[in-house]
């Protein structure tokens, strides 16, 4: 084999295309990058003119610079995405946050007093109106405002849960550690099927600081079952005294019953039905940035505010703006993207299918199959784990000779990754979370594709 000598770092370093990347991105990434590609051309034997190499490493260093956190198209059929980073924010949302971010804001001033405040009180009069709650208190996420109030009243003392409620919900979130981290003594009653209301009185004793309900955010047992509705537990837990805690999981201020979905208590009918405390998540529903709520009486908060963990989970300027932003669209009754996404309907989304279908199969080449077809959505994150929204899909099969594993690849690797499900050898991309307004956006993620035919 004859060696091919290729040009030397200085060498490529030297031509118009390489001054433009160093002015871009730096000298030291640029001549990195070059060397780079040097040796990948050394390894393949080619031959390669400095300008080739240049233009080699522009590519690199443009995969370098882009963002692992760089915007996706989420094509899953699942609106709130965990992976995704859950609910995505309404323009006034974005907008608050940027302002927040720029600017000072009096987020512990008093601009009346012109002394201090206290950073909550910037939503405690809109979560008033919205649920009727007495106090608020906001934190980091649903999993440190379960884990404050644990601490803050159950720590040496007794839960009392239902064996039917004892969730895990992906990750490390496991109702019976978080009780353990805290130091609360998990009191289980009834059995996983089947809990009823002399389960949780005889369980009641001097050692129990409160009575929880949790919502079974991810997973539904059905048939012979029975649970005590949290109605009748306020009763109970009244007459006990101890407060009883409700964590709604994603907690929503609509009724999704308007959407053609099973009816879930809303985060108004919690607090109506008597719970003393009711948790539940920002990102979820609800539909704005990431936080924890915990809503109910005035007194049971004031504790929970002065408690030294409430720090390490406080909620920064930017989210508290978006929050705020997010519950005055609420107010006024204006969709959020996560509501607009479930509102939309099922005929708008097919005629998306049509018109999109068409747009790739021109740019994705004849050997590509692309056709619209009926899928479903769910809501994810928790919210009515087992029911579905009708959906259109794209269903993809790639050109012969691609994979669909490597296709699926391809289109996360893109500057706009385009993140799919594979179904039965084909890509499905589900187009219920495409706002119609970003049609051109999404149809250019896809150019540079083309089959081996083009
Ligand atoms: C999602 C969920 C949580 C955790 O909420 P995060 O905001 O993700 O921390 C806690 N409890 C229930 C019932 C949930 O569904």
């Amino acid at each position: 084999m004859d060696l091919i000598r290729p040009p030397s770092v200085a060498r490529v370093l030297d031509t118009d295309e390489a001054r433009v990347l160093a002015d871009r991105y730096g000298h030291a990434p640029t001549a990195a990058c070059i060397r780079e590609a040097i040796a990948q051309n050394r390894q393949a034997g080619s031959s390669t003119t400095p300008e080739e190499i240049a233009a080699q490493a522009a590519l690199l260093l443009e995969r370098q610079e882009r963002s692992a956190l760089r915007p996706v198209w989420n094509c899953t059929g699942t609106i709130l995405h965990t992976n995704l980073g859950r609910a995505i924010l309404s323009q006034r949302a974005v907008a608050a946050a940027k302002g927040a971010m720029e600017r000072p804001v009096a987020l512990e001033f008093d601009l009346g007093l012109g002394g201090r405040g206290s950073r909550d009180d910037a939503v405690a009069d809109l979560l008033r109106g919205l649920t009727g709650a007495e106090a608020s208190l906001l934190v980091n996420n649903n999993a440190a405002a379960v884990m404050l109030v644990l601490a803050t009243f159950a720590s040496g003392r007794e839960v009392i849960v239902s064996r039917g409620e004892l969730i895990e919900i992906g990750g490390a979130f496991r109702l019976p550690d978080i009780m353990l981290a805290t130091g609360a003594r998990l009191r289980e009653v009834g059995t996983t099927n089947r809990t009823h209301l002399h389960d949780y009185e005889t369980a009641l004793s001097d050692q129990t600081a409160l009575i929880m309900k949790v919502h079974p955010s991810n997973f539904r047992i059905e048939g012979f079952t029975s649970d005590v509705p949290a109605a009748r537990l306020a009763r109970l837990a009244r007459e006990a005294g101890v407060p009883l805690v409700n964590d709604l999981g994603s907690g929503t201020l609509g009724d999704i019953a308007a959407l053609g979905l099973p009816h879930e208590p809303t985060v108004a009918d919690a607090v109506a039905e008597g719970a003393d405390l009711v948790t539940f998540s920002g990102d979820k529903l609800l539909g704005g940035p990431q936080a924890g709520f915990v809503l109910g009486r005035a007194d049971l908060i004031e504790r929970m505010k002065r408690h030294p963990m409430k720090r390490a989970m406080r909620l920064d300027k930017i989210r508290l703006a978006a929050l705020e932003a997010t519950l005055r669209d609420y107010r006024v009754g204006r969709d959020n993207p996560t509501w607009a996404a479930m509102r939309r309907a099922p005929e708008a989304i097919a005629r998306a299918g049509e018109r999109l279908a068409v747009r790739l199969r021109e740019c994705l080449g004849s050997g590509f199959h692309v056709e619209p077809v009926a899928s479903t959505c769910q809501i994810g994150s928790g919210a009515a784990p087992t029911a579905t929204l009708p959906s259109t899909a794209l269903a993809i099969s790639p050109a012969p000779g691609t994979s669909v594993e490597a296709f699926a690849a391809a289109l996360r690797d893109r500057a706009e990754p385009v993140i799919g499900r594979i179904r039965e050898g084909r890509l499905l991309l589900d187009l219920r979370c495409l706002n119609p307004q970003d049609e051109d956006a999404f149809v250019a993620a896809f150019p540079g594709l083309a089959a081996p035919d083009r």
